[in-house]
């Protein structure tokens, strides 16, 4: 039997594009790029209506217009993604591990009550707006586009339920390093991001705004960041901002264990956790308690710390506060375990090193 047609559900909708009347491109020194504030020329924009994706749209970079009754503005159904594409020395830009991203945003999407995407839906809008955006991808050291995926609830009811509408949208803007210096943190004894059963482990906006406040106060005091306990008696770290995060403690690689689900399970830490075991590091994940980082610092055991995440890749943490005592770390050179990840991973995503995860995804 010949196939000659495909299920109507698998078929795949032409994505519709309206192209910018010119780029924006040439106005952008990317020698001097601000993280996060200028956006390419196009973003992808597809609505989720009455139970299925409606017609994709890659359009020019813009405002959009809605209703001020649409409940993620009201009640939170929001999640997010982060993700970086690099343009190597040949010219050619690849997205990293794009399908772990994806994956990532359907169990937030799972967890905060929101539609599925489907992986061809978001890697065609992505990888068809990237053709069309490839003069954005920097090709400077340090530096890459960061994709943005977002999707928020767009039914317009004040009533708190589980939304049936939503849009999905991507933005990418070009962007240089996070922290251009070493991140000073402190641990935080009173507050909390995440409890158990919590929305701790997915990216929902939410998670965000509510960490705004002691990471302010931290801010105050002079400190780049916090260092997140755990709800229940702060006495178990768990990670940093919007990074997950790693000690060098003796010789081993060790960061906090995924299981309570009040971490989030960063791309970038599993990358790091591979590459340190073809190093032959041994790598612990497990619960750390604050008083055996305190202890490190005291005894000289913890020989290294850092933070790992999309934005900020690996990021040294170069001072540790706790109860009102700064602990510095050793500083860091390019013998430092957290320069020699970073340095493989950053040959591995401009193509300078093999690509031996499959972890590159080549647009073009
Ligand atoms: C995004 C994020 C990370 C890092 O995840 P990556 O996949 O490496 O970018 C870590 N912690 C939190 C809270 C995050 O939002």
């Amino acid at each position: 039997m010949e196939m000659t047609e495909r299920a109507p559900e698998l078929r795949r909708m032409e994505i519709e594009v309206i192209k910018a009347a010119f780029s924006r491109v040439d106005d952008v020194d990317f020698d001097n790029i601000p993280f996060g504030k200028i956006f390419s020329d196009h973003m992808f924009v597809v609505d989720f209506l009455e139970n299925e994706w409606m017609q994709p749209t890659i359009m020019p970079y813009g405002n959009l217009e809605m209703s001020p009754a649409i409940s993620a503005l009201h009640y939170g159904q929001a999640i997010f993604e982060g993700m970086k594409a690099y343009k190597g020395a040949d010219g050619r830009v690849r997205i990293f591990r794009p399908f772990d991203n994806i994956k990532r945003m359907n169990k937030s999407a799972e967890r905060m009550c929101m539609a599925q995407i489907p992986e061809s839906l978001f890697m065609d809008g992505l990888t068809q707006m990237l053709s069309m955006d490839s003069e954005w991808v920097p090709s400077q050291q340090g530096c890459s586009l960061y994709i943005r995926p977002v999707m928020f609830a767009t039914t317009a009811e004040i009533k708190v339920k589980t939304a049936d509408q939503f849009k999905f949208v991507i933005l990418t803007c070009p962007v240089g390093p996070y922290y251009p210096h070493p991140v000073k943190v402190v641990i935080e004894e009173h507050y909390s991001r995440a409890a158990e059963g919590g929305v701790g482990s997915v990216k929902a906006a939410g998670n965000y705004g509510a960490a705004l406040y002691p990471a302010k106060l931290a801010q105050e005091k002079g400190f780049d960041q916090l260092l997140w306990t755990d709800a229940k008696d702060h006495k178990y770290i768990e990670e940093s901002g919007t990074m997950n995060v790693i000690f060098v403690l003796g010789n081993k690689l060790v960061t906090p264990s995924l299981e309570k689900n009040t971490i989030l399970s960063g791309i970038t830490r599993d990358s790091v956790l591979t590459l340190a075991k073809e190093l032959d590091i041994e790598v612990e994940e497990r619960k750390i308690l604050v008083e055996e980082i305190i202890d490190g610092c005291k005894t000289g055991e913890l020989k290294e710390a850092f933070g790992a995440g999309t934005a900020a890749t690996i990021a040294p943490i170069d001072l540790i506060s706790y109860e009102g005592i700064d602990f510095y770390l050793p500083s860091v050179d390019a013998n430092s375990i957290s320069s020699v990840l970073l340095k493989m991973l950053t040959d591995i995503r401009v193509g300078k090193s093999a690509d031996t995860y499959d972890w590159m995804h080549l647009v073009g």
